[in-house]
């Protein structure tokens, strides 16, 4: 589902004649198979967040490649990335990011508007993934309305509703208390089951990591296969990474 070939990241800040450069990322290779759950561990700062706007092409690597369901994306413009994103890939952010003056119903609804979508099946796809979330309920509410783990459950089904192949999470239980962390995972881990949707999902938190089929570690700007990463780790710990 991605390919990442070799892919370094450098910042580079501050004004004309004294800018400095900040690398963040280094020589990464990464595959995530159809289906997967990867996560992406990390210190705060290493370059989760970076190499996850890499992969959505909200920034442009400094070098390497990025194949993503068998596209090269890694030359792409804003116009063949906005479509591609649309056709391909759903979000899940760590602060929600629901649009407050729309109801839940309309914020899941929004993406299948810019697809072009007519309104009958729009209808359809939202109530059919509201459901799938457990939040048939509440379709008329608006975000303000709803909890916090509520609001990622519609967050998530925004993500989902045009069924993409690819859902990249940045910190998605990030804002959330561990008990109302549990349960969106647990949503996550299902939808990955039904509908066999690939999640690339940073977090800091073991606790995410634990749905996850495989994790890695960024650090010093440099990806590592958790298990080799953590072989000090004991067994049990191993065996809940790769369920
Ligand atoms: P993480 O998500 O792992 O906490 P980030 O990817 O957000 O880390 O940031 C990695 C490093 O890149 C940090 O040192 C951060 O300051 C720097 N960085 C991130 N975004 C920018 C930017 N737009 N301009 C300059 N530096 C940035
Ligand atoms: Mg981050």
């Amino acid at each position: 589902m991605i390919t990442i070939n070799r892919l370094s990241h450098e910042f580079h800040i501050g004004k004309k004649g004294s800018t400095k450069v900040v690398p963040v990322l280094r020589d990464i290779n990464l595959t995530v198979g159809k289906g997967e759950i990867v996560s992406v561990l990390g210190r705060s700062g290493s370059g989760k967040s970076t190499l996850l706007n890499l992969v959505a092409g909200y920034n442009k690597p400094s070098q390497g490649r990025i194949v993503i369901n068998g596209t090269d994306v890694t030359g792409f413009n804003e116009t063949e990335w906005a479509k591609f994103r649309l056709a391909h890939m759903g979000f899940i952010f760590q602060s929600f990011q629901l649009i407050p003056s729309m109801t839940a119903f309309q914020n899941i609804e929004l993406p299948l508007t810019l697809k072009g979508l007519d309104e009958r099946v729009r209808a359809r796809m939202v109530k059919e993934t509201m459901e799938l979330v457990g939040m048939s309920e509440h379709e008329q509410y608006y975000p303000s309305e709803l909890s916090g783990g509520q609001q990622q459950r519609i967050g998530i089904a925004r993500a989902m509703a045009l069924k993409p192949a690819l859902i990249l999470a940045d910190e998605p239980t990030g804002s959330l208390d561990s008990e109302t962390e549990k349960s969106v995972l647990e949503f996550i881990r299902v939808l990955n089951q039904q509908w066999g949707t690939t999640f690339l999902m940073i977090t800091h938190d073991a606790e995410v990591a634990s749905i996850a089929h495989r994790s890695v570690t960024i650090h010093n700007g440099q990806l590592a296969e958790q298990a080799e990463a953590e072989q000090h780790e004991p067994q049990k710990k191993q065996e809940e990474v790769n369920v």
